[in-house]
C-alpha cells in the first residue's frame, strides 16, 4: 500500500476547512491544512445562525468561542430585524420552530477564523500559513497537492489519502479540475466597512442583524451588523450598475446610500468609519460537482448564493460535518457515494436558501417579512429557516419552500386565496 504524507489535506484554513479538520483528528486521522494567508486577516461574513452553534459544538470549538467572545468584540445575537420606509419587523430566533441552539454570535471575522485555527491546531491539525496551493492530483489511491511557500516561493508536494478544498472565494479545485459552472443567480456587488457607531438610539436593538430595504429600490438593501464594542458592520448590495454611482469612490458611495434611508442614517449619524471601505462582486458561484475521486468541496469553494440570510458559514459548516463523516467512513474502508450521501442532501438545504434569497429580491418574501398579522406557527417556521435550519424536514417550509411561500404571499397580499396555510402544515 502507498504512504501518504498525511491522510487528509485541507485547502484553506477558514471556517470550513478547520472545523472539518477538528471532525477528522477526532477520530485518529492526520490532517494538514494549507492557507495562503497569514491569520488573524480580514474576511466578510460576519453574523452567524444559531444553526451554526451546533457544528461548532461538534468540532469541540463552541466553548472556546463562548469564553472569548466578550474580548473579542462577538456580539452575542438573538434574531434579525428588518425595516422598509417606516416599517419594522423582527424575528426572534429563540422562537423558531425547529430544536436547537436559538442564538449565536456576529463575529469579527479576522478573530473569529483565528479562533478556530487556533482550537484546530490545539486539538493536532497542522496548518501551514502563507502557502498557497496551485496545482492538485488524484488517482485511485490519493491525491497530491502543489504548494508555494510565499515566503520563498519553494514548491513543494503534499501527499494524502483524501483532499477537502475549503478555499472559499479562492475557488481552487472548481478551476483546477475544471468544474466551475455559473450560478443561477443575479450577478451582485457589495460595498462596506466598520464604523464606530455612537449610536444613542435606545430602541436600537444589538442582539439582531438589521437589514433595510432601500427606499425606493426594492433590490438593494443594506446590512448592519452591530459587534460588542460600540462598532458596526454596514454594506450595501445591489446589481453592479444600481450600486456603482457615476465617479463617486467607495466612501462617497457607501454613505450616500446610506444618507438615502431615513432610519439607518438617522441610526448613523455620529457614526465615524475606522476601516477601509471595500467592495466585492460577482461572488455567487456555482459547481458541476461537489466531489470527484478522492475528494469533496466545502462551503464557498462549492455553491455560494448571496448574503442577504448570512446563511454562508452556515453552510460551509454544515458541508464540513457532511463531509467529514463520509471522509472518514472512506478511509475506514467502507463505500461512499458521494452524490447521493453527500452532494443530494447538502444541496437540499442549500436549494431553501436560494428559494429565500430569489423570493427576496423579487420581493414576494419581503411581503411575508413585513405582513404583520402572520400565524405565531407559521412565523415560527419561516424563522426557523432564517436561523439557518434549512434541513429540518420537519418544517413543512424546509419540505414544500415553494409552495408555503407561494400561499404565504398570497395571504399577505390578497388576490388568490384558493390556497391555505393548512393545506401545507
Ligand atoms: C458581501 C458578503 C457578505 C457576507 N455576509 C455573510 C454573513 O453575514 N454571514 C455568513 O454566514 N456568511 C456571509 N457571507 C458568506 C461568507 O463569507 C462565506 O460563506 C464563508 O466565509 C465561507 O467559508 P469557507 O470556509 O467556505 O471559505 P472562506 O471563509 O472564504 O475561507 C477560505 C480560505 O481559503 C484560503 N485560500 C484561498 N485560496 C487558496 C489557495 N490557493 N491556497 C491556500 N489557501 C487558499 C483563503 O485565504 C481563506 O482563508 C458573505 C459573503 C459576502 C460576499
Amino acid at each position: 500500500m502507498a504512504s501518504f504524507d498525511y491522510d487528509v489535506t485541507i485547502i484553506g484554513a477558514g471556517p470550513s476547512a478547520t472545523v472539518a479538520a477538528s471532525l477528522l483528528m477526532q477520530q485518529g486521522l492526520s490532517v494538514c491544512l494549507v492557507e495562503r494567508d497569514t491569520f488573524p486577516r480580514f474576511s466578510i461574513g460576519e453574523s452567524l445562525l444559531p444553526q451554526s452553534m451546533s457544528y461548532l459544538a461538534q468540532a469541540n470549538m463552541l466553548e472556546a468561542l463562548l469564553e472569548q467572545a466578550d474580548e473579542l468584540g462577538f456580539q452575542f445575537k438573538n434574531g434579525a430585524a428588518f425595516y422598509r420606509s417606516g416599517h419594522h419587523t423582527n424575528f426572534n430566533f429563540e422562537e423558531k420552530f425547529s430544536k436547537g441552539p436559538g442564538t449565536t454570535y456576529q463575529v469579527k471575522r479576522a478573530q473569529f477564523d483565528n479562533l478556530l485555527a487556533e482550537q484546530a491546531i490545539k486539538q493536532g491539525a497542522e496548518i501551514r500559513f502563507s502557502h498557497s496551493v496551485t496545482g492538485f492530483s488524484t488517482d485511485s489511491e490519493g491525491t497530491v497537492l502543489e504548494v508555494v511557500d510565499l515566503n520563498t516561493q519553494e514548491t513543494t508536494k503534499i501527499s494524502a489519502r483524501f483532499t477537502l478544498d475549503g478555499s472559499g472565494f479562492g475557488r481552487v479545485l472548481p478551476r483546477l479540475m475544471d468544474l466551475e459552472e455559473p450560478s443561477e443567480l443575479t450577478k451582485r456587488k457589495a460595498i462596506f466597512t466598520h464604523f464606530k457607531d455612537n449610536i444613542c438610539d435606545s430602541q436600537f436593538d444589538r442582539n439582531k442583524i438589521l437589514i433595510t430595504v432601500h427606499p425606493t429600490l426594492p433590490d438593494v438593501w443594506f446590512w448592519a451588523i452591530p459587534f460588542s464594542d460600540s462598532t458596526i458592520s454596514v454594506g450595501v448590495v445591489g446589481e453592479t450598475d444600481q450600486i456603482v454611482k457615476g465617479d463617486k469612490d467607495l466612501e462617497q458611495t457607501l454613505l450616500s446610500f446610506i444618507k438615502e434611508d431615513d432610519n439607518l442614517s438617522s441610526l448613523l449619524s455620529d457614526a465615524k468609519i475606522i476601516a477601509p471601505v471595500r467592495t466585492i462582486g460577482g461572488y455567487s458561484a456555482n459547481v458541476k460537482r461537489l466531489h470527484g475521486d478522492n475528494f469533496a468541496l466545502l462551503g464557498n469553494a462549492g455553491e455560494f448564493l448571496d448574503p442577504v440570510f448570512s446563511s454562508g458559514v452556515t453552510i460551509a459548516l454544515r458541508s464540513a460535518v457532511q463531509a467529514s463523516e463520509l471522509v472518514i467512513k472512506q478511509l475506514n474502508g467502507a463505500p461512499v457515494d458521494w452524490k447521493h450521501d453527500y452532494e443530494v442532501p447538502l444541496r437540499e438545504g442549500i436549494d431553501v436558501f436560494k428559494y429565500f434569497v430569489n423570493s427576496w429580491y423579487d420581493t414576494s418574501l419581503q411581503s411575508v417579512i413585513f405582513f404583520s398579522d402572520g400565524q405565531p406557527d407559521v412565523k415560527a417556521m419561516v424563522c426557523s429557516i432564517l436561523a439557518g435550519y434549512a434541513w429540518d424536514k420537519e418544517n413543512p417550509f424546509v419540505k414544500n419552500t415553494e409552495r408555503g411561500l407561494r400561499i404565504l404571499q398570497q395571504i399577505c397580499e390578497p388576490e388568490d386565496t384558493s390556497e391555505t396555510m393548512a393545506s401545507v402544515i
